[in-house]
């Protein structure tokens, strides 16, 4: 990586011949809706059909067939504005978008010109950094995607192919378009905007959001001035990424290719370029100098949308907590790192389960040390998700105290949350994106920890006596490594305590089991 590109990814400036430049970028993201058809029309909205499987006559856009607008569709598109605290205006209706795209079988496309469903609101995120940044939406309109294309060459593309093929299963799937404004500075700020929009649709169930299976398509818009300016540079849209890993790497060398000519005295030339994931560039796909002309009237077969302000309400009210607060309160109030908070929030199931082991009376470190830690790697082992295990929230915050009040060690405390996580009796099963409050799974009262510590005799072991004999035992048994401590190789400690951990059955206090074995030991040589 040169220095230009290094100093952009950190700061977000570039150098051209003395001058510190700026990128200004703006994304705009077309999001499918998770609804069970298309918008349109009663054809199934599903990804990996065989092809022209899910078609109609509408949806092939037949003369003389009617659309009849998805209202699921609408609510889940103004819900996603709500959730970034959009404007929802009483009036909204759909515009026939003219051009010729060869799979788009009416010639038109419906969406939304002069009237979204909704207009403005903000997306904050937390930069990779741990400062919080937020960028304006402009508006979320309402359209339908258009079906796709298979180009016979080696490449994909169009160029040189002998015939192309095209399948109509996603023409009419609803499709919401995200407008930002031009708030985003760097490929990090990019990627942290899209991953808020990201979980946001997912916890709200509006959209899958893959990437990989075009669920999600960004295009970003990016342009280079002097910092300081408040005049826009000229713009070159990006197209075609399909990871936010790509999105990132494709900020990162288009704002090098405009530095390039900016520096040797070049213009820029506002266009479409493509990414090209293989050569890490951009190239140009065609040239924007003239804004395309689309003919937009209201769609004489649709009736406009109003929305009546306790359909708002209601939409509103369904909302639950969203990601973002639920951040917000991990790393502004609870202090935990942006790593660990992102980490839980982007598995809703986990976050749910987070937050009721913290309601239960746990603290946040502690109950997120061993959700990400011990639980996860229980999940993974055993298939059951951390939500879904017999390890009530309510238990764990118990097990953490029981910790904390010395009554248990924490190898006993990792030993019974295997065991209380393995348990068989059955859990109620909640759903992997389950936005409700954590439910907890037992219906019969079970016994106490207390009880349990008790009748099988797992209480920690602070009795001097008690320890001293063991450690008399571990003494004798590792001659070897004792004379090493002695001769001032303190480091084998560590391990002399686990001998003690290991025959006490996990049960000895640490801390006096290092104590008492410090004691019987001596100083080392070479101690001061
Ligand atoms: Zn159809």
């Amino acid at each position: 990586m040169n220095a230009t590109l290094e100093s952009a990814r950190r700061s977000g400036t570039v150098d051209v011949n003395g001058v510190a430049y700026e990128a200004v970028m703006g994304i705009e993201c077309h999001v499918e809706l998770k609804t069970e058809t298309k918008m349109f029309c009663g054809c199934r909205n599903v990804f990996g059909a065989e092809p022209n499987t899910n078609v109609c006559p509408v949806c092939l856009g037949m003369p003389g067939a009617l659309p009849v607008p998805n209202r699921r569709a609408i609510e889940l598109l103004v819900e996603a504005g709500l959730a970034f605290g959009a404007e929802i205006p009483a009036f909204s209706k759909f515009d026939r978008k003219n051009y010729f795209y060869p799979d788009m079988p009416k010639d038109y496309q419906i969406s939304q010109f002069d009237t979204p469903l909704t207009q403005g609101g903000v997306v904050p995120f937390w930069r990779p950094d741990g400062t919080h940044g937020s960028c304006r939406l402009t508006r979320i309109h309402l359209e339908e995607d258009t079906g796709k294309s298979t180009h016979a060459s080696r490449d994909g593309r169009i160029a040189g192919s002998t015939h192309s093929l095209v399948d109509f299963n996603r023409a009419g799937v609803p499709l919401m378009e995200c407008v930002g404004e031009p708030d985003i500075r760097t490929g990090a700020e990019a990627v942290a905007y899209l991953e808020s929009l990201k979980r946001t649709f997912v916890v709200l169930g509006v959209s899958d959001v893959k990437m990989e299976e075009g669920s999600l398509r960004c295009d970003v818009n990016l342009s280079l001035r002097p910092v300081g300016a408040t005049e826009y540079g000229t713009k070159a849209e990006i197209k075609n990424m399909n990871s936010f890993n790509s999105v990132a790497r494709a900020i990162e060398s288009e704002i090098e290719r405009q530095a390039e000519i900016l520096r040797a005295g070049g213009r820029i030339v506002q266009e479409t370029r493509g990414w090209d994931e293989s050569t890490g560039t951009t190239h140009s796909m065609r040239n924007k100098e003239q804004a395309h002309d689309y003919r937009y009237f209201p769609d004489p077969d649709l009736t406009p949308i109003e929305f009546a302000p306790d359909d708002v309400a209601r939409l509103r009210a369904a909302l639950g907590t969203l990601p973002q607060a639920r951040l917000d309160r991990m790393i502004g109030t609870e202090k935990l790192s942006i790593v660990q908070a992102h980490n839980i929030v982007d598995k809703p199931g986990l976050a749910e389960y987070y937050d009721a082991v913290v309601a239960a009376g746990c603290k946040p470190q502690p109950a997120v040390n061993l959700v990400l830690g011990d639980l996860s790697r229980l999940a993974n082992e055993t298939g059951i998700p951390v939500h879904r295990s017999q390890l009530r929230p309510s238990r764990l915050a118990e097990l953490v105290a029981a910790v904390d009040a010395g009554t248990i060690t924490s190898k006993t405390q990792k030993m019974l949350v295997e065991r209380f996580y393995k348990s068989d009796t059955p859990a109620v099963p909640i759903d992997d994106l389950q936005v409700t409050p954590y439910a907890e799974p037992f219906a019969k009262p079970e016994k106490s920890l207390a009880q349990i510590v008790k009748e099988e005799g797992l209480g920690q072991v602070s009795d001097t006596g008690a320890i001293d004999a063991i450690v008399a035992a571990v003494v004798a048994g590792n001659e070897k490594t004792v004379a090493d401590y002695r001769g001032g190789k303190v480091k084998v400690m560590g391990f002399l305590v686990g001998q003690v951990m290991k025959q006490s059955g996990g049960k000895a206090n640490p801390a006096l089991a290092e104590a008492r074995l410090r004691a019987m030991l001596g100083e080392p040589e070479g101690a001061a």
